[in-house]
This record gives structure tokens, C-alpha cells and sequence, in this order.
């Protein structure tokens, strides 16, 4: 992946290249940023600028007589080729210089558990989705609702790796994905991290930087990445994906930073979105007077139409909901809504007079907690229905 590829994170771009470029970069890296902010990318453009023959000038055509290049003549690039044989093997994840640990499970008894049993569907999951979080690649390798770790085999995995001489590059590159997975076990790198072998760089992603082995986070050059920029996601949403400017702009603002979350987005269902949410919200809020029978039934149905949505429009809807919800809360405060038009603005101004601060704390909660319960395969109809029921006590509170 070029830096190019990476949506927004500019600023962290240009400071990691003028670091490269000035031989300042340190031998132990660490992006922390929540799902969604691009540190799989940045970790893959990164060790793809390191590697590449242009920027090292070793590419035979354009080397000296005898190949390795006088100092002076060191090319100074921004970002990496993205067509010299080195750059094509790490676009492909099989450059033999870069290599990659990230949380796995045993297959098997048998199994160890460690990374190079998966690095086929590595390759495949990450060239199909580079800004995927953890859950999805647990279920890209059948792991179901296992959490999956680094374990003691993966480190001692590392440990050889590194002490090999690079095949192809002068550097070597270990990148280790969602890195607070890596429990105690991981003290036996430390020394490794400390110390590494010349020209050796390891590049640690994490979302949950408090999660992280505090050893390990000493020892590294913390680098935080802020959510995504809403222009440059809706930027992107229309040059790479074709988006319309209204609805790339709509997406980035919902997505809120998460570039993995908008993707999904523009898959799903969101036209429909606002007719729903508002059918539940007014639902949830007149029901409770009724019979409980005859709120049950409603309840049941509206549920039936979340059922039949699938898991991903679940979640990007509970997403919706909670993007409304906070324009909904400055409306009720007086402070207006800047994101909001029409019809979405009519039905937000409308559930702003039912609503106050804690009563909006307690949605979003509820809310999270359901995002949270689908990402790992609950039963939507039991999640929806609970839900709902709970909704139509905070409404008529
Ligand atoms: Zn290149």
C-alpha cells in the first residue's frame, strides 16, 4: 500500500517521511488509534516506503554500473514507487523482509496457534479489507467468537525471524497487528525491541493502547493517530468509490472518524434508515401507554424489520441511531443542528421535546451495548426486542 492509499492521517504521513528521509526513524514504532483510524495502512505504506528500490535506488535499471548507489544519489520520494518488484511483493504481503504477527487461534491440537498458519488468509482478508478490525478477521479464519491472541509460539516466532540477515532489503520489518493481544508472554521481545539487530524496525498497531503491555510500550516511539478527517473520508468516498457528493458527505459525518465504518456504510441500506429509526423512536415512545399485550405485538414487529435487515445493516444502523441521537441532543440544549436537513431535521426536532441529557446518555448506552452484542453474533431478535422495550421506558420516563 502507498501512503497515497491511506485515507487522510496527512500530518502523521509527512512526519513519518521526513523521520525516513533524515534517517530518523526509530527502530520501534507504535500507532494507537480507535478501529477505523488506519493503522494497518499506515503500518503497510510504511514498510512498503522502506522497502522500495526507488526510494532505496538499488533498482537495477537505475543503479550505478555496479548496483549499490554512491550516497549522493539517494532519491528523496514522498511516498514509495508502488511498481518496483519490491513495492509490488509488499502490495502482495509476500515481500520475505516484512512479516507479520497478529492475534490468532489453535486450528487444532496440533496447532500452535501462531501467525504463519494463517498467513494465507491473512493476505486475502487484508487486500480485501485493510482497515478491518479485530472481529472480522477473527471471523475471516472461522474463529467465531474467540478473541484470539499472540502467544508465546508467535514470540518465539519473532525472535527467529528477526535473527535471520533480510533476504532482499536493507531493512527488516516485523509489524505486529492489534499488539495489546500480546500478553505477558511478550517480555521475552523485550530485549529484542531494545536492542534490535541493525536496520531491524518494528511496527506495533494497537486500538486499546491501555490494553498494551506497558514493557513494550515503553520501549517504543508512540504515535497517535485522531479519527479520520470528515473531508478526507468523503474524499475519498467519492474518488475511490464513486459515492455521490451528498450521500459521501452524509456517510463521513456518520462514520465519525471510523473510515472501516463508512466503507460499510456505503454498502448498507441507509436511505432507509431515517424512515425506520423514526417509525422505532415513535413507536417506543407512544407504546407504553397501551396494553402490554398490544405493546408486545408492535414491539414484534418492528423487531421483524431489524431481523430481516442482516447483521451489517444492524450495525450501521445502530450506528445511525446514535449519530442522530447526538444531533438530537444539541437541538433539545438549543444549540441547533448543523448536520441535519428535512426530513431528519423535522423528526429530530420532534423527539428533541421528549428527550434530556440523561435520558440521551442512557440511549447511546443502550445503543453501544447493542452494537457491541451484534458485532459478536447475539440474536438480533432478542437484542432488537430488549432493546425496544427498554427504549419505551426511557421515553415515557
Ligand atoms: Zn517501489
Amino acid at each position: 500500500m502507498k501512503f497515497e492509499e491511506v485515507v487522510g492521517q496527512d500530518d502523521i504521513k509527512s512526519k513519518l517521511v521526513a523521520q525516513i528521509n533524515s534517517g530518523k526513524i526509530s527502530h520501534a514504532v507504535l500507532f494507537a488509534g480507535n478501529e477505523g483510524t488506519g493503522g494497518l495502512p499506515i503500518a503497510l505504506a510504511l514498510s512498503q516506503f522502506l522497502v522500495c528500490e526507488k526510494r532505496n535506488n538499488t533498482a537495477a535499471s537505475d543503479g550505478g554500473l555496479f548496483g549499490a548507489p554512491a550516497p549522493e544519489e539517494q532519491i528523496v520520494l514522498n511516498d514509495s514507487c508502488g511498481i518496483c518488484p519490491a513495492c509490488l511483493k509488499a502490495q502482495k504481503l509476500i515481500h520475505p523482509d516484512i512479516h507479520f504477527t497478529f492475534p490468532a487461534i489453535k486450528k487444532d491440537t496440533n496447532s500452535a496457534g501462531i501467525s504463519s498458519e494463517y498467513i494465507t488468509e491473512w493476505r486475502q482478508a487484508v487486500a480485501h479489507f485493510p482497515y478491518m478490525n479485530q472481529n472480522e478477521w477473527m471471523q475471516s479464519i472461522n474463529a467465531e467468537n474467540k478473541q484470539g491472541n499472540i502467544n508465546v509460539g508467535e514470540c518465539k516466532e519473532i525472535i527467529r525471524q528477526i535473527s535471520l540477515k533480510s533476504f532482499e532489503s536493507a531493512y527488516k520489518i516485523q509489524i505486529v497487528w492489534m499488539a495489546e493481544t500480546l500478553k505477558e508472554t511478550g517480555n521475552v521481545l523485550l530485549k529484542l525491541i531494545e536492542e534490535p539487530p541493525v536496520n531491524t524496525i518494528f511496527i506495533f498497531v494497537v486500538e486499546q493502547i491501555d490494553l498494551m503491555l506497558t514493557t513494550v510500550l515503553s520501549r517504543t516511539q508512540i504515535i497517535k493517530l485522531p479519527p479520520v478527517s470528515v473531508n478526507a473520508i468523503e474524499n475519498y468516498l467519492q474518488s475511490e468509490k464513486n459515492i455521490v457528493a451528498k450521500d459521501a458527505n452524509k456517510i463521513a459525518r456518520v462514520a465519525d472518524g471510523n473510515v472501516r465504518m463508512a466503507l460499510q456504510l456505503t454498502e448498507l441500506q441507509t436511505n432507509e434508515f431515517q424512515g425506520i429509526l423514526q417509525q422505532w423512536f415513535s413507536t417506543s415512545a407512544r407504546l407504553l401507554g397501551s396494553a402490554k399485550a398490544e405493546a408486545s405485538v408492535t414491539l414484534g414487529q418492528i423487531t421483524e424489520v431489524f431481523q430481516k435487515m442482516g447483521r451489517e445493516n444492524q450495525k450501521g444502523f445502530l450506528l445511525y441511531a446514535g449519530w442522530i441521537l447526538r444531533e438530537i441532543l444539541m437541538i433539545s440544549q438549543n444549540l441547533g443542528s448543523e448536520k441535519l436537513q428535512d426530513a431528519e431535521l423535522d423528526f429530530a426536532t420532534k423527539v428533541a421535546t421528549k428527550i434530556n441529557v440523561e435520558k440521551a446518555k442512557e440511549i447511546n448506552m443502550l445503543l453501544n451495548q447493542a452494537s457491541y452484542h451484534i458485532e459478536r453474533n447475539s440474536n438480533p431478535k432478542i437484542t432488537f426486542f430488549s432493546l425496544s422495550f427498554k427504549l419505551c421506558h426511557i421515553f415515557n420516563a
